[in-house]
């Protein structure tokens, strides 16, 4: 017999109690939080879809790794052990830990970046954006027409615009920092890269003399894609297709808290020997020696394991599907969705769902405080909050979508989690014509999502 039910491929041996909340309790709560719930403390919240990032499950294997860990200065064993694992799965020469995905960002992007240079994505994750920016050189994102509109459905959604790429590397010769490939595209809806973009965009880079680095964080999800999506792929395994994707880069930068199944840790890796030296010298001032980075010997055993674990097809087939499995539900609910529906979050699009909420009052930021205070569902802005920039005159320059993001934490929650979700849901389409919208109150002035205030607009 063929079953239609996904299950979990995993047996749960060691549980964490979650702490229940009335909705009293949460209004009080969000109230305290400044209504941002990156302010909230993680025991207020029931379900937490704000990241997927450093929040997996390990597996019993990875824990046992823990205990090899080899926690020596030089010379490291765990350090040879994620070296090689993560040699072999890229295939680039020179690999670098670091201890997450944005200390490796800083490292490179603040070595190839100024004033004056330019960088070019098919999406920037905030992080990348930030660290480039910081530097003072320009981030530009080139998603694919098609990766803009929340409603339609295309199989790759996440693709760079090949035709764009040319013309930006054309227009500016010569101060290009790097051409940065998403996979998954992150911020731009989760959603897949082909394999031919990515043979595309490398061609261009080539052409144009220009490095080309995979921001990698989620290149198992995004193998499952091109596996049952693109034409050609049908045959290669998972972890084929991310070695063929992984050999037309010149380097990568891997967030590892995402598909290496840990909770803390990061590498970049890179083909160039000059390139790789003068980053090794970052590395050593502000990460730690070139053998641990900023990493415990523990957390390399940890990362070393989880690369494995990760392109196990069983594994891979549940992640995708149970995503799609949330996602499905919603969209009966009739919940305006980012489509086709991603690899490790479903995307609420939030401008269709409060139409009555103008973007300058952050309607994906009313949406996360709904979920919260209904169910104690903790959810992300990926919206005008996040990306929003401010004209001369003071006002506001909208993002181009204003999503939230229910990203789910690999192997934590079981399918009655996600009933309870979904539930949740039906409650919040009910009441969604009486919502209002936030005003900031008090902001940084990078990364504001992170710690500004909200007040609910009376
Ligand atoms: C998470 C992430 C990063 C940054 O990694 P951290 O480990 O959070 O510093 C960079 N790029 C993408 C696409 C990410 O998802």
């Amino acid at each position: 017999m063929k079953h239609k039910t996904v299950i979990e491929p995993f047996r749960i041996k060691s549980v964490e109690p979650i702490s229940l909340s009335t909705e009293e309790e949460r209004v009080e709560y969000l109230k305290r939080a400044h209504y941002n719930p990156f302010l909230l403390r993680s025991d207020e919240v029931i379900i937490d879809f704000m990241t997927d990032s450093g929040t997996s499950a390990m597996s019993a294997k990875q824990w046992a790794g823990m205990m090899e860990g080899d926690e020596a200065y030089a010379g490291s064993r765990s350090w040879e052990r994620m070296e090689s694992e993560v040699r072999d799965l890229t295939g680039l020469k020179h690999i670098l830990p670091t201890h997450q995905g944005r200390a490796a960002e800083r490292i490179i992007y603040g070595h190839l970046g100024g004033p004056g240079k330019v960088f070019i994505s098919n999406t920037h994750f905030d992080t990348t954006r930030a660290n480039i920016e910081f530097s003072g050189a320009t981030a530009i994102d080139i998603p694919i027409a098609e990766g803009k509109d929340t409603a339609l459905e295309h199989p790759f959604k996440g693709n760079m615009d090949v035709a764009a790429l040319d013309h930006l590397l054309k227009e500016h010769k010569g101060n290009v920092g790097a051409v940065i490939l998403t996979v998954t595209n992150n911020s731009g809806g989760g959603q897949p890269v082909s394999m031919a973009n990515a043979e595309g965009i490398a061609a261009i880079c080539e052409r144009h003399g220009v490095l080309f680095l995979l921001d990698c964080c989620r290149i198992a999800e995004n193998s499952w894609f091109i596996k049952h999506r693109e034409e050609g792929m049908e045959d290669l395994t998972y972890r084929e297709i991310a070695q063929r994707m992984f050999a037309i880069c010149d380097g990568a930068v891997m967030s590892a808290k995402k598909d290496a199944l840990v909770n803390m840790g990061g590498f970049l890796a890179l083909k160039d020997t000059e390139l790789a030296e003068a980053c090794i010298n970052l590395l050593i001032i502000t990460e730690g020696f070139a053998t641990y980075g900023g990493l415990s010997g523990r957390d390399m055993e940890a990362i070393a394991i989880g690369l494995r674990e990760i392109f196990d097809p069983n594994y891979l087939d549940y992640r995708i599907k149970s995503t799609l499995f949330l996602g499905q539900k919603l969209h009966d609910l009739g919940v305006p969705l980012m489509l086709p529906i991603g690899g490790h979050a479903v995307y609420i699009d939030a401008k269709k769902l409060y139409p009555h909420i103008p973007p300058h009052h952050y309607p994906g930021q009313a949406l996360v405080g709904e979920l919260y205070k209904l169910g104690g569902i903790r959810t992300v802005e990926i919206g005008s909050v996040m990306f929003g920039t401010y004209a001369e005159d003071g006002t506001l320059k909208p993002a181009p979508m204003e999503l939230v993001r229910l990203a789910i934490p690999r192997r934590v929650y079981t399918q009655s989690h996600i009933e309870y979700v979904v539930e949740t849901f039906e409650e919040l389409m009910k009441q969604r014509e009486h919502v209002r919208g936030v005003r900031i109150t008090k902001e940084p002035r990078f990364l504001r999502h992170f710690t500004a205030h909200f007040e609910p607009l009376a």
